[in-house]
């Protein structure tokens, strides 16, 4: 069996949290290769290495003094080598990287030596070889993974006998430059891994024992979700779940390599199992997620012009202005598109003044403060009754559904509520179906 495991920064955040690391690597000879995100938070230290790096950038192009800051990213490191009397090139590569810094670095190099740092160094304490995520992950010139490319390289420079560290949260371009991923990233150089090596298991090894059925700090001690569909966990992730990358599930969605969180803190704990057919448990609903913050923009439009003809120039207004659209409720002479709210403010005259000047938009008004509730099960689309169950309880709350959707081989429906109402929606459908 070959498991590729990757740790997380709040598990890779001190030399205590190394130790907890190297003695689940150690457990296991089947974890044959580790992918590290860079030292996050902890009681000690209240940034992350990622943003300190992010932070210097900004100093660099500020021309602000950074001596200081250079001083706090060395320090997050050597606590760690100190300690646990790691024999690591750290203070030469971090001499080089001051080098570097005055001829000119750019933002993506110096963002990704938070995880190279980490992987050097963990590489050095386990005994095990270090790779460069810059020598195997390969991307195309617009920014996608070049799958092939990656698994040539992977294939070329992995020795099979052989354990290696691999920094996750970037790759190289065509012309060999570094490019990092967004925030979070490592979660996906994980599962490229993974699945470009054809890897029996990829574990993502967190703070928390895996996925709650419902948030947590809305919910006191909510359940666990012990195994759960790729899909099922992609529609959580996206509507609010946070606990791995919702780009990080796809590659292995399609192979069907089963992805088990894990608690670095508590590896006894069962965890959450991701997998295609995991047997069932009889729940209704997998799974509730949801976030504050979106506007519906309400279209009135003109009832002899076709929807489609309307609706399909007012998409091209969301397009260019790549805003996102999260549902679409239609009615006969009007219909909604729910979109976030952030980047709407950012462009809203331009965008209402585009919608407005389009042939059969008759008036546009917007509401905004809208949350979106996600009710999540794999059951749920051929059981009778959930949305009626659903709707009746919010309704004995006295909780206004806004919007409500649903298309027929989903496997969530989607409400909207206010956001003064979300915390307690959450609540009263986590105890109604739990
Ligand atoms: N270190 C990066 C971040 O803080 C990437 C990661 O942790 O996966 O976002």
């Amino acid at each position: 069996m070959n498991i590729l495991a990757k740790f997380g920064g709040s598990s890779l955040s001190s030399a205590k949290q190394f130790k907890k690391v190297k003695s689940i690597i150690v457990d296991n000879k089947d974890r044959k290769i580790i992918v590290v995100s860079a030292p996050g938070k902890d009681e000690k230290y209240s940034s992350k290495v990622t943003d300190l790096l992010l932070l210097l950038n900004a100093h660099i192009d500020l021309g602000i003094d950074y001596d200081q800051l250079l001083e706090s990213i060395k320090e997050r490191f050597m606590s760690i080598i100190d300690e646990l009397k790691i024999e690591s090139s750290f203070l030469d590569d971090f001499s080089t990287f001051i080098k570097q810094l005055k001829k000119g670095y750019s933002k993506d190099d110096i963002v990704s030596r938070g995880e190279y740092f980490c992987a050097e160094i963990l590489s050095k304490y386990l005994g095990f070889e270090f790779l460069d995520a810059k020598d195997v992950i390969r991307l195309n010139f617009d920014g996608t993974i070049n799958e092939q490319k990656t698994k040539e390289k992977l294939l070329k420079m992995i020795n099979p006998e052989k354990r290696y560290v691999i920094p996750g949260y970037y790759a190289s371009t065509p012309e060999h430059k570094i490019r990092t991923f967004k925030r979070g990233g490592s979660d996906l150089s994980g599962s490229i891994i993974t699945k470009a090596l054809e890897y029996d298991l990829y574990e993502n090894w967190t703070d928390v024992s895996g996925l709650y059925v419902a948030d947590p700090t809305i919910i006191n001690h909510p359940k666990r979700i012990d195994k759960i569909t790729y899909n099922e966990l992609r529609e959580l992730s996206y509507r609010g779940a946070t606990v791995i990358q919702q780009e990080a599930i796809i590659p292995l969605e399609k192979t069907e390599i089963p992805i088990h969180i894990k608690n670095t803190n508590q590896p006894s704990d069962f965890g959450t199992l991701i997998a295609t057919d995991i047997d069932d448990n009889g729940a209704i609903v997998s799974g509730l997620a949801g976030s504050k913050d979106y506007t519906s923009l309400t279209i009135l439009k003109d009832s002899y012009q076709p929807l489609s003809t309307i609706l399909i120039k007012v998409l091209s207004v969301f397009e260019k202005y790549k805003l996102s659209v999260e549902h679409i409720p239609t009615g006969i002479d009007n219909f909604n598109i729910i979109t976030k709210t952030k980047p709407l403010k950012n462009v809203y005259f331009d965008v209402i003044n585009d919608l407005i000047k389009i042939d059969g938009v008759m008036d546009v008004s917007t509401e905004d403060e809208v949350a979106l509730v996600a009710i999540v099960g794999r059951n749920m689309s051929y059981i009778p009754g959930v949305s009626g169950r659903i709707f009746s309880t919010l309704g004995k709350q006295k909780i206004n559904i806004k919007v409500i959707a649903q298309a027929s081989k989903e496997i969530s429906i989607i409400i909207g509520v206010k956001n003064s109402d979300y915390e307690q929606t959450i609540e009263t459908l986590y105890h109604e179906f739990y």
